[in-house]
């Protein structure tokens, strides 16, 4: 457990202020005639949106908008010093309603990255976003306000596990593109570091890299992203500070640093999500209205080292052969951490919508690929966290949350899953989506392991792709959609599965 979480806070506020200093001279800057000597007119070498642009965590009165001015983004950085960066939103896409403009701050320890939370916007209606800098316009970008109050139907989609594909083409976000819903929900592996990713610019460019897709762009573009993260975007499987690889430990603390600044930098996400060090707050609750919260969850950055880490008994490839790991079963284990447990238990009393949806990273069910005598379970998802797991179900069914609904990431398959307080009392469905385009996981799952999961509706491990969501006051339809190809930039998206769960049943069934 990590302790001094309120001193953390506290430099933290104070690390905001100082943004908001930033900012404020940024608006002086551009409504004085001369401004500032160190926000002088610059010129940039080349186009500057070179990685697009993109909006986040949408709200009744606004959105965060962001891009990252990087002319060179492969390169030497080319910028020296802060730069304005105007934004416009409007109700059409040919700018000719203007519905509120500024300007922002692009600062070079932020790798000149935006975070314009635009407000004062109004509730339910469609907007278009662009930038300019040095007499250079980005691509224009689309969202949706949510509803102020009463809402009738969401569409939205949930995606994790991008690894790029050698075209840098990703066919489920063209699939996804064409869905035309008004929200996509990211539950991480954005990007996939490896050994050689370790320092602030690597992971700088990894995300260059990642984000020069013409097809990530177009999805960015096309919709707001609510995003969280899983281990890739720092290290594989690594819990909290303990890294899997134990030489790493000592460095995880850095290397957390510079990978959350990196994923901050290039994330639409607000500043309350600013890393101070190697910490950052990213779990938060997105509403739409009546109809819909999104609890949006952290299962990396506060979890405790996994039971049979090294030191606590044998592992083989990061599963757990349950009877040895007996550690597995402590009470005082936590894969969120005590205070976003205590904050998700407030943001689900607080919430007055028809569905409570968790966005969540790693699997909450257990899945155990042994056979009943050993069972084996995976050592990187909340089956590692069995006390901390029961602790929620025990509050989502003693105060009969509204609907609790649990979309998951990270395994690279799709799964659906009665998630269950004990035996026959089923809390909540899980729905896992497969990755965007990141390769099955080893060997998919035989009949008979599916069998001794009987709390497993349905497992597909063959194909990438992404989940589509709709919501209505009386029932989900998650529709699971596939691709053929996922480094293709034709192939349509498919359905393989529909499961529909109805206002009050907690569980999901098969439609199609
Ligand atoms: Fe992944
Ligand atoms: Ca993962």
């Amino acid at each position: 457990m990590e302790r001094g979480i309120d001193a953390d806070f506290e430099r933290f506020a104070s690390r905001r202020e100082l943004i908001h200093a930033f900012s404020g001279l940024a608006v002086l800057a551009a409504t004085s005639q001369a401004g500032p000597a160190i926000f002088a007119r610059r010129r940039l070498t080349g186009y500057p949106f070179t990685l697009g642009v993109a909006s986040g965590d949408p709200r009744p009165d606004g959105a965060v908008l962001w891009t990252r001015l990087a002319p060179a983004p492969f390169g030497a950085e080319p910028i020296s010093g802060p730069v304005n960066v105007d934004w416009q939103v409007a109700t059409d896409s040919a700018f000719s309603r203007i519905a509120r403009e500024g300007t922002a701050a692009a600062f070079p320890e932020l790798a000149h990255s935006v975070h314009a939370e635009v407000a004062g916007l109004a509730a339910d209606t469609e907007h278009f976003y662009r930038f300019r800098a040095a007499g250079e316009i980005s691509a224009t970008g689309r969202f949706r306000t949510v509803p102020d109050r009463s809402a009738q139907a969401l569409a939205f989609a949930f995606v994790s596990c991008q690894k790029r594909t050698a075209s840098g083409r990703y066919s489920s976000y063209l699939g996804l593109i064409d869905e035309g819903v008004d929200l996509v929900v990211h539950l991480g592996d954005y990007i996939y570091e490896n050994r050689d990713i370790r320092e602030l610019s690597d992971y700088r460019a990894l995300y260059a890299l990642y984000k020069s897709s013409p097809d990530l762009q177009a999805a960015h573009a096309a919709c707001p992203f609510v995003v969280t993260f899983d281990d890739h975007e720092v290290e594989n499987n690594y819990a909290g500070y303990h890294s899997l690889n134990a030489a790493d430990t000592m460095a995880l603390r850095r290397r957390r640093a510079a990978a959350y600044r990196a994923w901050y930098e290039h994330m639409p996400v607000p500043a309350t999500a600013l890393p101070y060090g190697s910490k950052l707050r990213v779990h938060r609750r997105i509403g739409f209205g009546d109809l819909a919260a999104f609890h949006v969850l952290d299962t990396r950055q506060h979890r405790d080292a996994p039971p049979c880490a090294p030191g606590m008994g044998p592992s083989i490839d990061g599963s757990l052969a349950v009877p040895v790991c007996t550690g597995r079963e402590d009470p005082d284990r936590h894969i969120l951490g005590a205070d976003q447990e205590q904050w998700l238990r407030r943001s689900l009393a607080d919430s007055r919508a028809r569905w409570n949806v968790l966005a969540n990273s790693v699997m909450m069910a257990d899945f155990s690929t042994g056979g009943p005598v050993s069972p084996r379970l995976s050592g990187d998802t909340w089956a590692a966290y069995p006390a901390a797991r029961g602790r929620l179900l025990r509050y989502l069914r003693d105060n009969r949350v509204s609907n609790p609904v649990v979309i998951t990431g990270d395994a690279h398959a799709n799964f659906v899953n009665d998630l269950r307080f004990g035996p026959g009392d089923i809390v909540a469905p899980e729905f896992v989506g497969t990755s965007i385009s990141s390769p099955a996981k080893g060997q998919l799952l035989t009949e008979e392991q599916l069998s001794a999961n009987p709390h497993c509706r349905y497992y597909s491990g063959d194909w990438r792709g992404y989940i589509r969501c709709d919501l209505t006051h009386g029932r989900v339809t998650m529709t699971l959609r596939v691709v053929v190809d996922p480094a293709s930039s034709a192939a349509p998206a498919m359905t393989q599965a529909v499961f529909e769960v109805l206002d009050g049943d907690h569980y999901a069934e098969r439609l199609d």
